[in-house]
C-alpha cells in the first residue's frame, strides 16, 4: 500500500483546499458536536447553508453521480475531501443520516424516478432526513421489528412505534422498514420505505437524555398512509435494503473514528498545568496520551486498508465494525482522562469553559456511540464470525414464521 498521494490525488487535494481557504475557517478549536440540547432552528439553519455552498461549487455528496448533482468523484476522492475539510471549522452537521445512509439507499434500490424526487434535495441541504428503524423491542435483532403496513389500493397503512429515531422533530423524510407479512420467516417479511414526517398520523416525542440534549425521539404511527410509489424495492425486500442503509451506518461512524479525538487530547493538555508546567510535559500524562496516540494509529491505518479495498475496486469488510469498537472506546477513554486531568472545572458547562464543556459533553454522549450503528457486543460477534471464522450465534427463531416465534412467558 502506497500512502502518498499520485499526481491526480494531489492535485485534487490542492483543489479542495483551495476551495475550503476561501469558504471556511481553519480549525483551531474542538469541533462541535450536537448535544440535541443545540438542535436549534439556528443550527439547522447554519448547517444547511454550509451544505448548500457546497453544492453550489459541486462539493457535497461528491461520489454520487453528476446526473443527481454529485461530482461522480472516487471514495479515494471522497477520502481526500473528508481529510481536507476536517482542518477547517464547518458547521454541525445535519445531514449524517441523510447523506451517510438514506442517500446511498435510495442511489442503490430506487427508481431513476425516486433517484429524481429525492437525491437533489438532499445535495443541497433542502430536506432533512431521518432513519425509522429501531423499535422497542427490536434494536440489535432489527428483523424482529413489529410496525406493520398494510396495502389498501395504491396506499399502506402504518401502524406501531418506533424509538431512537435521530433527529426526527426536524426532517422532512425518513427511511421506514415496517413488517408487511407475518407469516413467513422474520427477515423476509419486512419492506422498505419512505415517509413524509409530516403526514397525518405521525406522532414525534422527543427523549431527554442525559446531556439535557433531546436528539432523538420516539415516533408513533397511526394509520398513517404511504402512497406505493414511495416503496423502495419489492415488496418483502426490505431485509436486503436495510443491510445497504446499515452497512453505510458503520461504514460512516467506524471511518476515521478517533483520531481527531486525540489531536484534541494533546492539545487540551497543552494548556492544562501540572505544578506550573503544561501538562503535555508530565512523564505520566505523556505514557498515557502515548497509548491513546499508538490506538489511533491502528486506526488511522485500518482505515487505509477500508480505502485501499475500495480504490481496488474490492467492497470493504469487517473493518468498519472493528474501527469503531475500538474508537468509541478510545474517544471515551480520552474524555475521561480529560474530565480527570481538569477537575473540578470539567463540571463547568457554556461560555465560562467552552474547551471543558466540549470534553463533558464528548464524555456525556459517548455511551450513545457505543449502542448506536451495532453495540460492542454485536461488533464482537461480527468480528468473530467474519474475522476469526468462530461458530455463528445461536438464532432460536430461525425458519419459523415471524407469527409463530414465541414472545411471552411458556403457555403452563
Ligand atoms: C445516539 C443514538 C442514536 C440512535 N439513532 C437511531 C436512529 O436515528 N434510528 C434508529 O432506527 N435507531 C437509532 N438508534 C438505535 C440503535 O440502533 C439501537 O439502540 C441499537 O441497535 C441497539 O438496540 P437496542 O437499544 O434495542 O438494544 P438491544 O438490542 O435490546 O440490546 C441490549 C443489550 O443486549 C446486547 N445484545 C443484544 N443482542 C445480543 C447478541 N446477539 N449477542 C450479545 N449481546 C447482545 C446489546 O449489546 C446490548 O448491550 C440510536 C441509538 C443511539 C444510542
Amino acid at each position: 500500500m502506497d500512502f502518498n498521494d499520485t499526481p491526480e490525488e494531489a492535485a485534487f487535494r490542492a483543489e479542495a483546499r483551495a476551495w475550503l481557504e476561501k469558504n471556511a475557517r481553519p480549525r483551531t478549536s474542538m469541533t462541535p458536536t450536537i448535544s440535541g440540547e443545540d438542535l436549534t432552528a439556528e443550527i439547522v439553519k447554519q448547517s444547511q447553508a454550509w451544505q448548500k455552498k457546497k453544492a453550489e461549487s459541486g462539493w457535497a455528496c461528491i461520489t454520487w453521480p453528476k446526473e443527481y448533482g454529485g461530482r461522480g468523484a472516487t471514495p479515494i476522492q471522497n477520502a481526500i475531501w473528508g481529510q481536507e475539510q476536517a482542518n477547517f471549522e464547518t458547521p454541525p452537521d445535519v445531514f449524517s443520516i441523510g447523506i451517510g445512509m438514506c442517500g446511498p439507499t435510495i442511489l442503490t434500490h430506487g427508481t431513476p424516478e425516486q433517484k429524481k424526487r429525492w437525491i437533489p434535495k438532499l445535495i443541497t441541504g433542502e430536506e432533512i432526513w431521518c432513519q425509522l428503524f429501531s423499535e422497542p423491542s427490536a434494536g440489535s435483532d432489527l428483523a424482529g421489528l413489529r410496525t406493520t403496513a398494510v396495502k389498501q389500493g395504491d396506499e399502506w397503512v402504518v401502524n406501531g412505534q418506533k424509538i431512537w429515531t435521530s433527529g426526527a422533530q426536524i426532517c422532512e423524510w425518513g427511511i421506514l422498514v415496517v413488517r408487511t407479512d407475518p407469516a413467513v420467516a422474520k427477515h423476509a417479511g419486512l419492506t422498505f420505505f419512505v415517509v413524509n414526517m409530516h403526514s397525518p398520523g405521525i406522532e414525534i416525542r422527543p427523549i431527554t437524555q442525559i446531556n439535557r440534549g433531546q436528539g432523538f425521539n420516539e415516533v408513533f404511527f397511526t394509520d398513517v398512509r404511504i402512497p406505493d410509489d414511495q416503496r423502495i424495492s419489492a415488496v418483502g425486500n426490505g431485509w436486503a435494503v436495510s443491510i445497504t442503509t446499515l452497512m453505510n451506518e458503520r461504514m460512516s461512524i467506524g471511518s476515521g473514528m478517533g483520531v481527531g479525538a486525540i489531536e484534541d487530547l494533546v492539545g487540551f493538555m497543552d494548556g492544562i498545568e501540572i505544578d506550573g508546567r503544561p501538562a503535555s510535559e508530565d512523564r505520566q500524562v505523556r505514557e498515557r496520551i502515548a497509548e491513546f496516540v499508538v490506538k489511533a494509529r491502528g486506526l488511522k491505518y485500518t482505515s487505509l486498508r477500508t480505502l485501499s479495498a475500495l480504490s481496488q475496486g474490492k467492497t470493504p469488510g469487517p473493518e468498519a465494525s472493528m474501527s469503531k469498537l475500538v474508537g468509541a472506546v478510545l474517544q471515551q477513554h480520552a474524555a475521561s482522562f480529560a474530565m480527570e486531568m481538569a477537575g473540578t472545572s470539567s463540571a463547568l458547562r457554556g461560555e465560562a469553559a467552552p474547551a471543558q464543556a466540549a470534553w463533558q459533553e464528548r464524555y456525556l454522549s459517548l455511551p450513545g456511540l457505543r449502542i448506536a450503528g451495532g453495540t460492542d457486543e454485536i461488533l464482537r460477534n461480527i468480528i468473530a464470525e467474519r474475522v476469526l471464522g468462530l461458530p455463528p450465534d445461536a438464532r432460536a427463531d430461525k425458519g419459523l414464521a415471524f407469527k409463530d416465534v414465541p414472545t411471552g412467558p411458556p403457555k403452563a
